[in-house]
């Protein structure tokens, strides 16, 4: 077994280079997502799922379902994600088979029968821009292949703009307990600018029905950093969302990947600078924002997200999977975790549909993560939540992180990012620290994953 602990801090053992270059916007992820790199990932490990698929399920992992819905009104500039503006309902509905069609074969797998799911995320894309027939029809028959009567949580990514009282009404009528508006700003030109689709008075509207109709756990999601955004502005921003009081706010600061809107006017007017807000502007914003919201009477719950009352307000979605559950992808795209295989379906629509059709797996590539990966995973995506226990490895993985990390560790204290309380079995981030989690967590990473693309 390699070992981080054998090799010296890569990236960021000078901090100060480590800042100049974060400093502006440049293209790349900064975000991550999962571990190992998606990079690693490939077709030849397909196989594993299979294997995986003809044995008995285990008896104590939380089953997850994932449903990708790639549509949109609009491109965002910003977006990186595989959506389609341009299908008709006819096609829609043929996706849609297609994905209930790959849904049946899973659940008839041993791994799978019988199973029920513990949450149950629709993610796009814009899961709301289905119609209420379309969604009616797809979640019958997904409970139908796999009763939700034990589920805690049902998530729904939703565009402002595609919401009325009456797909608001449906969307919460199949059992929707999350709802998460993609709000991303307040500022009609901010919007415009960046490629939303939706407008503040949509916002309004579409908040206003989903309180009055009662969902259990409303989210906006708002974005720091994009094109034409002003410390003004920002403040406005945050503003007018504390004066919503929704019980959950996620806070993502802008990055530029490769496959973006912006990327491809910057390659074409030849800028290394995405036309964004730096880093340090970025981070500044969402400390702001933290800052006004604890104010508020929010806490701050991780590196992006504040909650109202974070005895009730849970994300099941998140912490499940990070705490390793499995996680069943359907549609185009679909990322998912099955029995420690981490797996992505077809990422085009049109041979994801006629892979499913014709009888294959969509499965595009896969990655059989070892039991020290799978610590590194659960230690780096945790510590996005700003504190974490290190008995809870030595429980769960054999792990001693203090020894493990000792030079990571060391270096996160001595920059200020972080402090490590072994009296009290306690690592936690500073403010400074959890801003920029991101960039701090390839430290972690095994050597060979620390040199490579991420994605
Ligand atoms: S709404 Fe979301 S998924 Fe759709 S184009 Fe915009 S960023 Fe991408």
């Amino acid at each position: 077994m390699s070992s981080t602990a054998d090799i010296p801090i890569t990236h960021l053992s000078d901090s100060k280079k480590g800042q100049e270059k974060h400093h502006a916007t440049e293209v790349g992820n900064y975000f991550v997502a999962n571990y190992p790199p998606f990079s690693f990932w490939q077709k030849e490990q397909a196989f594993a799922v299979e294997k995986l698929l003809d044995t008995a399920p285990p008896e104590d992992v939380p089953l997850g379902l994932y449903f990708h819905i790639p549509f949109c009104r609009k491109r965002c500039h910003f977006c990186y994600f595989r959506v389609y503006t341009d299908k008709n309902a006819s096609e829609i509905r043929r996706y849609i088979h297609a994905g209930m069609e790959e849904f049946a074969r899973y659940a008839a797998r041993p791994y799978l029968k019988g199973r029920k799911p513990h949450f149950v995320y629709f993610g796009g894309g814009t899961p709301s821009y289905l119609s209420v027939p379309q969604l009616r029809e797809l979640t019958d028959r997904m409970k139908d292949l796999m009763p939700w009567d034990e589920v805690s949580e049902v998530a729904f990514e939703a565009e402002p703009g595609t919401l009325n009282p009456n797909k608001l009404e449906a969307i919460r009528d199949i059992g929707v307990t999350r709802l998460s508006l993609g709000v991303e700003h307040f500022d009609d030109h901010v919007l415009g600018s960046n490629g939303r689709a939706h407008r503040s008075g949509e916002i309004d509207r579409a908040y206003g029905i989903a309180r009055s109709l009662g969902f259990e756990h409303v989210n906006i999601d708002l974005i720091a950093g994009m094109m034409n955004d002003t410390d003004e502005l920002w403040k406005a921003t945050v503003a007018k969302a504390v004066e919503m009081s929704p019980d959950c706010v996620t806070i993502y600061q802008m990055e530029v990947p490769y496959n973006t809107g912006i990327y491809k006017q910057m390659k074409a007017d030849g800028k290394e600078t995405a036309p964004v807000a730096d880093w340090e502007t970025k981070r500044g914003w969402v400390n702001y924002a933290f800052t006004e919201f604890e104010k508020a009477g929010y806490t701050v719950t991780s590196a992006y997200t504040v909650v109202k009352d974070p005895e009730r307000i849970k994300f099941v979605y998140r912490d499940a999977l990070w705490e390793g559950a499995d996680l069943l992808p359907i549609g185009v795209a679909s990322f998912g975790h099955l029995g420690g295989i981490h797996l992505q379906n077809q990422a085009e629509i049109a041979p994801y549909i006629d892979t499913i059709e014709r009888g294959d797996s969509a499965i595009f590539r896969a990655y059989a993560t070892s039991p020290d990966e799978r610590f590194i995973r659960e230690f780096i995506l945790k510590l996005k939540l700003g504190s974490v226990r290190p008995s809870y490895y030595q429980a769960k993985f054999g792990e001693d992180v203090l020894t493990r990390f000792a030079p990571q560790l060391q270096w996160i204290e001595s920059e200020g990012f972080g402090k490590v309380d072994a009296a009290n079995d306690k690592i936690e981030l500073t403010r400074d620290g959890l801003l920029q989690v991101d960039r701090l967590l390839h430290e972690f990473f095994l050597p060979h994953h620390r040199t490579a693309r991420y994605t």
